[in-house]
């Protein structure tokens, strides 16, 4: 199983390489779990490439699983997915393909089959077909002209304590790796914590005792009792729970690394730091963003690293928590300038200058 996700990896960099004429091959789609898409020959591509309404190809089915378990087809039952290319289906790539700030073609396209291969958050998407849809509520933060990509859960729940509050962590010590050190995941967390702490009247603070704490961190195998199964190597790598439940579970089955890949050749390794601020996120309270540069973008690819905050996710967790008062960001700073705050500095600057003038007037009137 592990072998043929690993080929199909290796497949779609060979075919950045490759035109379809290189390559043949007889045409088979491996039916895996739902989060994982397995394709194990290359003429397929061209086959779901070509792919519309009415078109029937062995495999498609997976396709369909896929979009129901992220939170596209909501009405089909997980059971009974065809291998027809039908309506449903281009909806649900339609609406797969804009959440995920692709280019919107309804298709079974390289781009759109590849972003599928991509390692991803086990959270499923909020989008158009949730009934509380908090999509198109405007920004209200600093900026109302700027693109917003954030979302989140709907309902909007976030921690109800009054501000600044403190969230704690622990830890569990059974479910722990042991490929890195205690001190290595600690510190990880640490600094993927700290992250959201400077932009929001949050703090947080490591406690040992797993049962009372807010946040409850562990790495998990298979199916581990919350009905969300990991898949193994890559596919889904962790997932988390919407305000206030606080449970952040990853993948044991990963390779977890946290030195920007120095101590580990692994294909397959993942950042622990950016999968840690990603699942953060959503404990705070945000879903995934469309934007790629985003933490809260879904997908992660192995070797990558995407732990900074993005403007997109700061404005969502301020939107939920509002600012820390020794937050500043260049992008706060702009916005400051832009309004009120920046022409009330204009005008100190030519008062001060005025005066400046002023004075010299009088010292050469004197002298
Ligand atoms: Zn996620
Ligand atoms: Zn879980």
């Amino acid at each position: 199983m592990f072998l043929s996700l690993r080929y199909s990896f290796t497949f779609f960099f060979i075919l950045l390489l490759l035109s379809p004429s290189h390559i043949n091959a007889s045409t088979t789609i491996l039916t895996q779990s739902a989060t994982k898409i397995a394709i194990t020959n290359h003429n397929i591509i061209q086959s779901l490439n070509n792919a519309r309404r009415g078109t029937k190809i062995t495999g498609i089915s997976q396709f369909k699983r896929y979009l129901h378990r992220f939170g596209y087809l909501l009405q089909k039952s997980n059971t009974s997915f065809s291998d027809e290319f039908d309506a449903t289906l281009e909806l649900a790539l339609v609406r797969y393909q804009r959440n995920l700030g692709l280019q919107v073609t309804g298709k079974l396209d390289s781009n759109t089959v590849s972003q599928m291969i991509t390692p991803r958050c086990g959270d499923p998407d909020t989008n158009d077909t949730t009934p509380h849809n908090h999509n198109h509520h405007h920004n209200h933060v600093h900026n109302v002209h700027s693109t917003k990509n954030f979302v989140f859960f709907p309902g909007k729940p976030r921690w109800s304590r009054s501000m600044p509050m403190t969230l704690t962590y622990a830890f569990s010590r059974e479910n722990m790796i042991h490929s890195l050190s205690k001190k290595e995941i600690i510190e990880a967390f640490q600094r993927a914590f700290m992250r959201w702490a400077s932009v929001i009247p949050v703090s947080f603070v490591e406690v040992s005792d797993f049962e009372l704490t807010d946040i409850k961190i562990g790495f998990y195998n298979a199916e581990h009792g919350d009905g969300e199964p990991f898949d193994g190597e890559l596919g889904v790598l962790a997932h988390s729970f919407s305000p206030e439940i606080g449970r952040l579970h990853l993948d044991a089955a990963e390779t977890w690394a946290v030195d920007d890949f120095r101590s580990t050749a692994s294909e397959v390794a993942v950042d622990l730091e950016s999968v840690a601020t990603h699942e953060i996120g959503h404990l705070l309270g945000l879903s995934h963003s469309s934007l790629k540069e985003a933490v809260m973008y879904p997908s992660l690819r192995p070797r990558d690293k995407r732990a900074d905050l993005n403007i997109d996710d700061i404005k969502g967790v301020q939107s939920l928590y509002g600012s820390n008062p020794n937050f500043r960001s260049e992008w706060s700073l702009e916005s400051d300038m832009s309004a009120n705050h920046g022409s009330g500095l204009v005008k100190h600057l030519r008062l001060a200058s005025s005066l400046i003038i002023i004075i010299s007037l009088i010292h050469s009137l004197c002298s």
